[in-house]
């Protein structure tokens, strides 16, 4: 039994498990896929995280897992089928077998939305990606298109702008709702160009991607654009469907919580994205892993005394 179970190695719950092991908890993490990170990973640069400026997504990653290793924290691969709830020790439920806890942390993050249209699956892989920095390199001086206009679409245009010959962003409005500061890099690269008040009517092609039929909705007529790669960044959903039985989530799928970490279940916290929050960037997950531990740590005082 451990003292402390965490699901998920990404920053919250990697900055959990740093947290766990300074707190003198015997602290296991589980993770899907042995590579700690969670959605930075796919990130090619982070440039707002206090104190290391311009780190990539996959750096950021180690050193977050190193420093929790070095303090002692055990990492298992794993999926997580569900949470038992008993009233001293949870049961994590999982594909390598159960593990019991004296508390949980859930810290399982959120994942690419799809677009739901026509050609999305049926091109999957063959043009349709969700991963610039995965996939970007394929279309080294092609043509290509993001959706979106959060911080992630901006990013992953920016990326793609450095090898790709031309890239379209495609957004549903007339203004992006990524950070500023990366709308001004976006817009001061010479081979992007905006394309606003467009939605994806479908994706075109057969063996590989060729196009994109689009809806201006402005104008009020469809139009086509050519393009060889289609990545979407329509944002992000929770990592919550194993858990959304044993602790409440709200309309959308995101497990409630404060800043506090705590669910509706003692013993049982969220951190990171998959909770209900904000402002969902690296260091905000970074912070709830460490105040979920300090809630972990009030709940064994409670129940000890
Ligand atoms: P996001 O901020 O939710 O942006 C999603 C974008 O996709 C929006 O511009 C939205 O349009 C558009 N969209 C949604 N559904 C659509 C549809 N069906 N068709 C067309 N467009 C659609 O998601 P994100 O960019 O994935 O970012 C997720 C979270 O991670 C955010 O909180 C972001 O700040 C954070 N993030 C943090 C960092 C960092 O810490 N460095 C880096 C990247 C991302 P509207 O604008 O019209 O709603």
């Amino acid at each position: 039994m451990y003292d402390l179970v965490i699901i998920g190695s990404g920053p919250a719950g990697l900055g959990a498990a740093v947290y766990g092991k300074r707190a003198g908890f015997s602290t296991l993490v589980l993770e899907q896929a042995p590579m700690s990170g969670g959605q930075i990973l796919n990130t090619y640069e982070v440039d707002n995280y206090l104190g290391l400026p311009g780190i990539s997504g996959f750096d950021m990653g180690m050193q977050f897992r190193e420093h929790a290793e070095k303090l002692g924290a055990q990492f298992r691969e794993a999926e997580v089928f569900g949470i038992e709830n008993g009233p001293d020790r949870k049961i994590v439920k999982t594909s390598a077998g159960d593990f019991e806890a004296g508390a949980v942390i859930i810290a399982s993050g959120a994942t690419h939305r799809k677009l739901g249209v026509p050609g999305e699956e049926e091109l999957s892989g063959m043009g349709v990606s969700y991963c610039a920095t995965c996939d970007g390199a394929f279309f080294k001086d092609r043509t290509v298109a993001v959706i979106g206009g959060g911080d992630v679409a901006v990013e992953d245009a920016i990326f793609l702008a450095r090898g790709c010959k031309k890239v379209y962003v495609v957004h549903r409005r007339d203004e992006l709702r990524a950070a500023k500061s990366l709308q001004e890099q976006l817009f001061a690269l010479p081979n992007v160009e905006m394309v606003w008040n467009c939605t994806v009517n479908e994706i075109l092609g057969t063996e590989a991607v060729s196009g994109l039929s689009l809806h201006d909705k402005k104008e009020n007529r469809d139009l086509e654009l050519f393009v060889d790669g289609v990545f979407i960044a329509v944002g992000i959903s929770p990592n919550s469907g194993a858990f959304a039985k044993t602790v409440k989530t709200d309309a959308s799928g995101w497990l409630e919580a404060g800043e506090d970490c705590a669910t509706s279940v003692p013993g049982i916290f969220a951190a990171g994205d998959v909770r209900t929050k904000k402002l969902r960037q690296v260091i905000t997950a970074v912070a709830d892993g460490a105040n979920a531990v300090a809630s972990v740590q009030e709940y064994f005082l409670h129940i000890k005394g």
